[in-house]
């Protein structure tokens, strides 16, 4: 007997290919930025690690406000390009504006909007994302009763508050009746499968299972998806 009855969705690297979209993205707002206000220094990846660590060390919010946090980069990077502090904001704000428009510029894996659509039918849809993606800027964005982002509940996942929240407006479901589908090992599957919740890892390069909780069932190709829902949930 089937008794899912919510079916919670992670987006990086579980929907489309991240690494690709922010390296272009981070590469056209510094292009743009330097246009506008001459060469910045931006240093090595090490450099910005470093930066990242001391900003969240002095403002803790950072760790799940991914947003604020670059904004704060970009400030670190123009303070000593722009002296006025106006100026200097605009600037950050329209740099913060290119980099999460050309953010969205993701191509979702082969399969997804077909397996979201019919899944949709059957299923209360949601997502629950430690990014700063909008799933509602896509059309696949229809589909889903809601989206959790980390800025929503303070806090990132494995933590509880995202998985707790996706259940907040529905007062007959339980974690049990709940299925989170991601690719992160301990984020999405350790997370969602120590309060109860059944997972599915999204294991796209089919890599092995190296954490101590039993491993879960996977899929490596949103071709094959819904037939597994099928298989693992509907049919027994
Ligand atoms: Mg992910």
């Amino acid at each position: 007997m089937n008794n899912i009855k919510l079916i919670t969705f992670d987006l990086d690297d579980t929907f489309w290919d991240i690494e690709p979209v922010i390296i272009k993205a981070e590469m056209e707002t510094r292009h743009w930025l330097e246009e506008k206000v001459g060469i910045v220094e931006w240093g090595s990846m090490k450099d910005l690690l470093s930066i990242r660590k001391e900003l969240i060390i002095k403002n803790p919010i950072l760790e799940w406000d991914i947003s604020l946090l670059r904004k704060e980069i970009y400030r670190d990077k123009l303070k000593n390009i722009i002296t006025d502090d106006l100026e200097r904001e605009k600037i950050v704000e329209e740099s913060y504006k290119i980099f999460i428009d050309k953010r969205h510029d993701v191509i979702f894996y082969e399969g997804v909007f077909d397996s979201i659509k019919e899944l949709s039918k059957h299923y209360k849809l949601g997502v629950l994302t430690n990014g700063n993606a909008d799933i509602y800027k896509f059309e696949i964005g229809k589909f889903f009763d809601f989206s959790i982002s980390s800025v929503d509940v303070k806090s990132n996942k494995p933590d509880e508050p995202h998985f707790s929240k996706a259940l907040d407006n529905y007062e007959s479901i339980s974690y049990e009746e709940m299925l989170h589908i991601g690719d992160d090992r301990t984020n999405d599957v350790y997370g969602a499968h120590v309060l109860g919740i059944n997972t599915l890892w999204f294991n796209r390069k089919n890599e092995d299972w190296n954490l101590e909780i039993p491993e879960p069932k996977q899929f490596c190709d949103w071709k094959n998806f819904l037939r597994l829902i099928e298989d693992e949930y509907e049919s027994k």
